[in-house]
């Protein structure tokens, strides 16, 4: 859970969020999720709120493990629940479309390492999964950098 520097490690950091929010200490860490697809592919699964964490011992390793509830905050209610999960999901066929398109590249700066599906209009602002003219790909920076504008 920590570094040797004594500093949390990120699953620290997550495991000590979901015990406060047990506690009732505070509200949930809200997550943002990514799934890897192929080697160096993310796909973002959007945000999560984290409700618990345990540990498990795994032959010598200690795991962890995180229960995660997706959150849609920032949508309309009203919208349907599964509808909502099923329009943020980029199904494969899409993912497959784009990775070609983009020819497996970052369209800002060709970079082909830690690509991720970013969906050009935010899918909290109504954009689609849907259609592969709403996603593209980016690198890892360019990602980070597109949803700082957008906070
Ligand atoms: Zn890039």
């Amino acid at each position: 859970m920590f570094k040797k520097s004594g500093t949390p490690t990120e699953n620290g950091k997550f495991f000590a969020a979901a015990k406060n929010y047990k506690e009732g200490k505070r509200k949930p860490a809200k997550i943002k999720v990514y799934r890897k697809i192929r080697p160096g592919v993310w796909v973002d699964m959007g945000f999560y709120n984290l409700l618990d964490a345990y540990k498990r011992s795994e032959g010598k390793r200690e795991v962890f493990k995180f229960l995660l509830q997706p959150t849609f905050e920032g949508i309309e209610e009203g919208a349907d629940y599964e509808d909502l999960l099923h329009n943020r999901t980029i199904p494969g066929e899409i993912q497959r479309e784009v990775y070609e398109r983009d020819k497996g590249k970052c369209v800002e700066c060709g970079s082909q390492e830690n690509l991720h599906f970013d969906h050009i209009l935010p899918f909290s602002k109504g954009g689609s999964s849907k259609t592969s003219s709403n996603i593209q790909l980016l690198c890892a920076k360019h990602n980070l950098q597109k949803g700082a504008k957008l906070v």
